[in-house]
């Protein structure tokens, strides 16, 4: 069997964010968030590497081997938590995971980069606009109207990459109604990611920023003196192969052939190894995924 090289853990510690993006699919309904309950999310960190790290028979090392374990931090903004977010990282690098964030970069500040940038080997930002009057429509602003613009995209860019030259930059940006017409070449060429995740937006209830599939194709075809940058997800693509953990400390999972997710006990009180039977993983669809998609979700 192929040997994957990193099976990566996307932990959505939380569900909030300082933006409003309409298209937001962060939404688990005000759950009880483990990392506001005293250590639990530390434990839960403690319990993945003993279970992914340092047992080398566990079930997914037998249906996929893998070589590292990418701890993924996602949301809503995991930077939201602040101090809370920068503890939780430390204690899982030192419990031997890899580390990856995904942000909308606004609290990448300086004194944040230069202090922890090293401890991550990618770093992927969403960035849906160009423009200020798009971003608010979008809603990709905080409560003050406020978001990041290109110039301090790119500031943060470089600066991550002079404190930790080996980090890999992504950025995502959702195509939506907004910015179907605009043109990325100059700004994504300038940053020149590893990979920019263009997305289709995804249908949610009462959703005005929807566009059709020609409209995003035509968006592609916009783009094609940058396509080596790019991959592209419809909405047919997005299908899951990493394992996933929602702000409660529990695994989730797409239901096979439905909408809607299976979800496992608190992993904590479960443990990990009879938690990821309670999602009923079908492991051989999963690796066959992780196998095609592995490109996408590096
Ligand atoms: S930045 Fe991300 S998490 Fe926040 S509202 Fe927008 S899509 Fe949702």
């Amino acid at each position: 069997m192929k040997n994957h090289n990193d099976l990566v853990i996307n932990y959505h510690v939380t569900e909030k964010c300082n933006y409003s993006c309409r298209f937001c699919y962060a939404q688990w309904n005000k759950p009880n968030e483990i990392h506001a309950n005293g250590n639990k999310a530390e434990t839960m960190l403690a319990f993945l590497a003993n279970y992914f790290i340092k047992n080398p028979k566990n079930i997914v090392q037998q249906q996929m081997p893998y070589k590292n374990v990418r701890l993924n931090f996602a949301g809503g903004e995991p930077m939201l938590l602040q101090k809370r977010f920068s503890r939780l990282l430390t204690v899982a690098k030192n419990l031997g995971f890899e580390l990856s964030l995904i942000t909308n970069g606004h609290f990448l500040t300086e004194s944040f980069i230069k202090q922890y940038a090293p401890l991550f080997s990618m770093i992927g930002i969403s960035f849906d606009s160009q423009l200020t009057l798009s971003q608010k429509e979008i809603g990709r602003v905080d409560r003050k109207g406020e978001s990041i613009s290109c110039d301090n995209l790119l500031h943060k860019v470089t600066l991550l990459r002079q404190v930790n030259p080996n980090i890999q930059i992504k950025i995502n940006t959702v195509v939506n109604s907004v910015n179907k017409y605009e043109d990325f070449t100059q700004l994504i060429s300038a940053i020149a990611p590893t990979k920019w995740k263009v997305l289709q937006v995804l249908p949610v209830e009462n959703n005005a920023l929807q566009i059709t599939n020609t409209a995003f194709s035509n968006f592609l075809n916009r783009h094609k003196k940058i396509d080596h940058f790019i991959s592209a997800e419809d909405n047919s693509s997005m299908t899951h192969s990493y394992l996933m953990i929602n702000p409660e400390g529990k695994f989730y999972q797409n239901k096979p052939n439905s909408n809607g997710y299976n979800y496992s006990g608190s992993i904590i009180e479960t443990g990990v190894d009879e938690a990821l039977q309670q999602v009923e993983i079908d492991w051989s669809a999963f690796s066959n995924r992780y196998k095609k998609s592995e490109a996408l979700y590096a």
